[in-house]
């Protein structure tokens, strides 16, 4: 049986009278927040949302608050109505997709940041990235009123500031962590992905590649060392591939602190452009 069409809800307003008929109801929502051009990483989430909840909505939102390059945000893919068909067909009940103005208020002046966990990895080199996001994914969390809201390990930074900004501002939302979806050849699934030239596309592989180094040489050799870890894993990245390395970072998964020894729960986190596009990847450990 086809699953009957979402509603499309281009407004906070009519996004907020929707979820207000949801508690009405007694009806439990689960909440996927997505820049569109869906893949099967972000449908993964609806899929875990699915089963969890009563309702599922996702946004549909390219928030321009996040992007630190105004490039990137330019060439940024738009797919909505093949995003749409994907969500129906992943059982969506309703898709928030707000027009580029609808979301902020142009004399709007409130930000949201989350202490020093931006500091590190891809805020270092994406000054007020995750300003942007933490801002529009409270906004998204407090119009939408879900009971739990599913975010990718793909971007475990993300991931882990907005657990601690849901646990520091008692939102009264679940955020839920699910696993990353990969191409056959391990490359993480990700939007920006078509946008790589075909020999990039062969070369990105390495991202995967090197984190499944770095889990053998801990786990099987037990390799101990986080410097001299990193500097194999910095080589193996530089020896096969053309890309500029961003970071290559072996840190304690909580608050992203350096390690020197690799012990407790780690977090190794890749990030580098291939050509113009920025990839990222990461694993994490309990050692
Ligand atoms: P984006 O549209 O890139 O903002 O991503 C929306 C959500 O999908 C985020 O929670 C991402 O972490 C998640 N996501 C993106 N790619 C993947 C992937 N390959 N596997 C799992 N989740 C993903």
């Amino acid at each position: 049986m086809p699953m009957p069409e979402p509603v499309v809800l281009p407004s906070p307003a009519e996004m907020q009278a929707y979820a207000r008929r949801a508690a009405a109801a007694g009806r439990s929502v689960g909440f996927v927040p997505t820049m569109g051009a869906l893949h099967k990483g972000h449908l993964s989430l609806v899929e875990r949302a699915r089963a969890e909840n009563d309702l599922v909505v996702a946004s549909v939102y390219v928030n321009p608050t996040q992007f630190d390059n105004p490039e990137d945000l330019k060439k940024y893919p738009r797919t909505f109505d093949a995003d749409k068909a994907l969500l129906a067909k992943a059982g969506t009940d309703a898709i928030f997709a707000p027009g580029d103005g609808a979301m902020y208020d142009p004399d709007a002046r409130t930000w949201v940041e989350v202490g020093d966990l931006p500091d590190r990895l891809c805020g270092l080199s994406r000054p007020g990235h995750f300003r942007g996001v933490c801002t529009v994914v409270t906004k998204l969390l407090s119009i939408v009123r879900p009971d739990r809201a599913y975010f990718g390990l793909k971007d475990y930074q993300q991931f882990r500031i907005v657990e601690v900004l849901a646990r520091d501002l008692n939102l009264g939302c679940a955020i839920v962590p699910c696993p990353i979806v990969r191409e056959d050849d391990g490359l993480a699934c990700s939007s920006r992905n078509v946008r790589l030239a075909p020999a990039h596309r062969r070369e990105a592989v390495w991202l995967n590649n090197v984190l499944r180094h770095a889990e053998a040489r801990i786990l099987k050799d037990g390799e101990r060392d986080a410097l001299k870890l990193a500097g194999e894993l910095y080589e193996l990245l530089e020896r096969n591939t053309s890309a500029e390395i961003d970071y290559l970072a072996i840190v304690d998964a909580l608050h992203f602190a350096d390690l020197r020894k690799i012990e407790g729960e780690v977090l190794i986190a890749a990030a580098a452009n291939f050509g113009k596009v920025r990839l990222i990847d990461n694993t994490r450990l309990s050692v």
